[in-house]
């Protein structure tokens, strides 16, 4: 069977990888084996999301309505239900779902009216607390099929430390990433020396480390010294794996939605105030403005040089008329051509020029000359792949160092 759940928590705490972090004890302790733990990320346009629209989905072996009701209870006990966003859905299923629902969530919006005849159609179990809203993402999660899985080590915090500082030794997380990297990522951020796999805010998560493989994450996190987390999870995800980006030909694109796409510089990047850089670009024959802003930080260095004419793809979400870049491949940025008059042979000063269409003439000796010298100017960047650096990195953003997609790639062709 299948156990999704999601929105349980609030911008004040809780998560909802915790609270199925600890129903999958409860489910092993009343006799349910759980095979697979799920961290299901979901369109991160959300508006409503609380962080990072997070579900999570617990495969199992046993009794529906016992893993139900035990799912119910921990929604009960640990959802911040008191919060005015906090509107939990609880799905579990033993019939087949349909992957597509999944799918939709990942890339587009979805309506509580789908998600209710998906479960409808399934015969599956289900509570939808206060406006019910949760029962998206628990359906969503449900439905997950994860054609390139990812994995990542959660460590939880105490539940008498939540809300306090977190101690967790800054620099065994860079041995941790220095061994394991590029098996795991986004532990720390190298070139900006920050951390990145501990958050801020006040809810249960301690660290969490990303890899390829368990055993990858598995080991990083054996070289983490912190404060004694009171449980580890590790998830099956599809974190870093570009699943929310649609292939794009042309820009007809939709508010909240992620893109990958090809066009041409069309003016030279501009970089406004508060250090946001915007770069316009032509897609077949229609105008896209891209940015990249101040928190990508050395990214917006190969935007601004880029210039007219240069042939980009781009990925990224479509927020209010543009698109938010993640990462930018450079097909092509030749040399910049440069002419300026020759030198005069017979003195060696340079000409200046004689008039228009009269070539060039030599003001110390009145030496002639007719051909300007060309010069090809080497560019600041060169055909390749550029990303964002990890402090920036949205959670499904899959790294380079994870290679491209192909798929995707032969869908948006060279502009
Ligand atoms: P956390 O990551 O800490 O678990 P969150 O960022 O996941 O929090 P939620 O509190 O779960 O945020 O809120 C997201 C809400 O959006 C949920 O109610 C979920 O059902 C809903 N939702 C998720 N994806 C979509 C989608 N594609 N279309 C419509 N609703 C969605």
């Amino acid at each position: 069977m299948r156990i999704g759940i999601d929105d349980t928590d609030s911008p004040r705490g809780m998560c909802t990888t915790y609270l199925g972090a600890v129903l999958g004890k409860r489910l092993a302790r009343a006799g349910i084996a759980v095979r697979e733990a799920r961290l299901v990320r979901l369109n991160p346009n959300v508006a409503w999301k609380t962080r990072g629209n997070a579900a999570v989905c617990l495969i199992a072996d046993g009794s529906p309505e016992k893993a139900f009701r035990l799912a119910c209870n921990t929604v009960r006990e640990l959802a911040d239900l008191a919060h005015e966003h906090t509107h939990p859905g609880v799905v579990v299923s033993e019939g087949d779902l349909p992957s597509w629902f999944y799918r939709k969530a990942v890339q587009e919006f979805c309506t509580l009216d789908e998600a209710r005849e998906i479960i409808d159609q399934a015969g599956a179990l289900s509570r939808g607390y206060k406006q019910k809203r949760g029962l998206i993402g628990a359906t969503a999660a449900a439905c997950s099929d994860f054609d390139d899985p990812t994995y990542e080590i959660l460590a939880y915090r105490n539940p008498s430390s939540w809300g306090t500082p977190r101690f967790v030794e800054r620099e065994s997380l860079f041995f941790a990433d220095v061994h394991t990297y590029p098996h795991t990522w986004d532990t720390v951020d190298r070139e900006n020396d920050l951390v990145v796999c501990v958050p801020h805010t006040p809810d249960p998560v301690l660290f969490g480390i990303r890899g390829e493989r368990p055993g990858w994450v598995a080991l990083a996190r054996e070289e983490v010294v912190s404060e004694r987390p009171s449980l580890e999870q590790v998830w099956t995800t599809n974190q870093g794996t570009d699943a929310h980006l649609i292939p794009a030909q042309a820009p007809d694109l939709r508010e909240g939605c992620s893109y990958l796409l090809a066009g041409t510089v069309a003016s030279a990047p501009v970089t406004h105030r508060g250090g946001h850089v915007s770069l316009e670009l032509m897609c077949r024959d229609s105008p896209l403005t891209c940015m990249a802003y101040e928190p990508t930080r050395q990214f917006r260095d190969v935007v601004r040089a880029l210039l007219p004419g240069d042939r980009v793809r781009v990925a990224g979400s479509y927020k209010q008329g543009s698109i938010n870049l993640e990462k930018l491949q450079v097909i092509s940025a030749p040399p910049v051509r440069l002419s300026r008059p020759p030198v005069c042979g017979r003195c060696g000063k340079r000409m200046t020029s004689a008039g228009k269409g009269k070539g060039y003439k030599c003001r110390r000796c009145g030496g002639r000359g007719t051909e300007p010298e060309i010069l090809d100017v080497e560019r600041r960047v060169v055909p390749g792949w550029y990303e964002v650096p990890p402090s920036a990195r949205r959670h499904l953003a899959r790294p380079l160092c994870r290679g491209v997609r192909q798929d995707l790639l032969s869908l948006v062709p060279d502009p």
